[in-house]
């Protein structure tokens, strides 16, 4: 028999900075909407990417988070590694958070079932190789599939600055064109890759981006699950860890709306359930880019919670009352999470900070 149904629900910040208002508003709007449903809300860093973590950012986040009183939930059956300093502060024992560094077994373990079911391939191509025969698309060049049925011989000896066949390092790919005749083993609790479309179409209904297709061959193309320098790719991380801490929603930036449809795809191959999805909208600044490290975006400040948490509410459109702005953050989330309206977000993709 599977388990009762409950939500459980994510937050997960990549360490590369500190929070700044779009990253908080992601994290109010999952937190209020796992809350809402009297639900589970977990925090998992994303710190897959190691050249690009921050030492130091990942604590930064979660005492950001405490600050503004969203408290997560224990991600139960895990323990945090000592080397984090998780556990104990000023006494007060605070609940596990997964760390994707501390994960490779696992995406190992998913990628070696890909493997065995011959939907992934080693590929040698460059950056600029792609770029240079690729169609491109929203996300970057769309893969030609160049080395989807073998790798390619190289030009000896290789241009200046590249390796041969041999000794170039490998990225693998998982395949897009046709799916693999091989199913994987049933996961107890789990299933869905009898439900994929022979045509490669994904589809799925995000909560408030309406209906979303997409045809993974043609639009993103034969894309990576392990890097050439041997780290695994984001879809593939994200979709074994919502699929082990159980996410039942996922509640996100809608930077992230397209690449729901390469995670369905991998879930669909592993035989994992596909969560439901709702992608808020993103915040953007003047100029209309997106807020970021990259944008210059200032972090969140750890003095004036309470008044930038009611921000966090009017730019979710949750209309609070005026007189919420003097209290305390505890009775802002109270409001917010009994009056939680997601629906005046609907069709809103983006949306811009004053
Ligand atoms: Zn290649």
């Amino acid at each position: 028999m599977s388990p009762p149904y409950r939500y459980r629900g994510r937050f997960a910040p990549s360490p590369t900075g500190p929070l700044h208002f779009g990253s908080l508003v992601a994290a109010v709007g999952s937190y209020l909407d796992a809350k809402h449903h009297q639900g589970k809300w977990l925090v998992r860093i994303e710190d897959l990417d190691t050249p690009r973590t921050v030492k130091g950012a990942a604590d930064d986040i979660l005492r950001t988070l405490e600050t503004y009183g969203l408290y997560w939930d224990d991600d139960v059956g895990r323990v945090t590694p000592a080397a984090t300093p998780n556990v104990a502060m000023a006494g007060v024992t605070r609940p596990t958070v997964l760390y994707q560094s501390q994960r490779t077994a696992a995406y190992e373990e998913a990628f070696q079932k890909l493997q065995a079911i011959g939907a992934v391939y080693p590929c040698c191509c460059t950056r600029k190789e792609i770029a240079d025969s690729a169609l491109h698309d929203i996300d970057g060049p769309v893969y030609p599939g160049t080395c989807r049925n073998g790798v390619r011989p190289l030009p000896n000896p290789p241009p200046e600055g590249e390796g041969t066949t041999a000794t170039r390092t490998m990225a693998w790919r998982v395949r897009t064109d046709k799916l693999p005749t091989v199913r994987p083993e049933p996961v107890e609790g789990q299933g869905g890759f009898d439900k994929l479309s022979p045509n490669g179409l994904i589809e799925f209904d995000d909560a408030l981006q309406g209906r979303i297709t997409q045809h993974l061959e043609s639009e993103i193309g034969d894309f990576i699950v392990k890097r050439a320098d041997g780290l695994f790719a984001y879809q593939l991380a994200v979709v074994v860890d919502d699929a082990a801490q159980g996410i039942t929603h996922v509640v996100r930036g809608a930077d992230l709306l397209y690449s729901t449809t390469r995670q369905i795809y991998l879930q669909k191959l592993m035989g994992l359930k596909t969560p439901a999805y709702m992608h808020l909208p993103v915040v953007v600044n003047a100029q209309g880019e997106k807020l970021s490290k990259q944008t210059l975006a200032q972090p969140v400040g750890k003095n004036n919670a309470a008044s930038t948490l009611f921000d966090a509410l009017v730019f979710l459109r949750q209309q609070p009352p005026a007189e919420l702005r003097h209290g305390t953050v505890e009775q802002i989330l109270a409001w917010a999470v009994t009056n939680w309206q997601p629906n005046n977000l609907l069709n809103c993709h983006q949306l811009t900070i004053e």
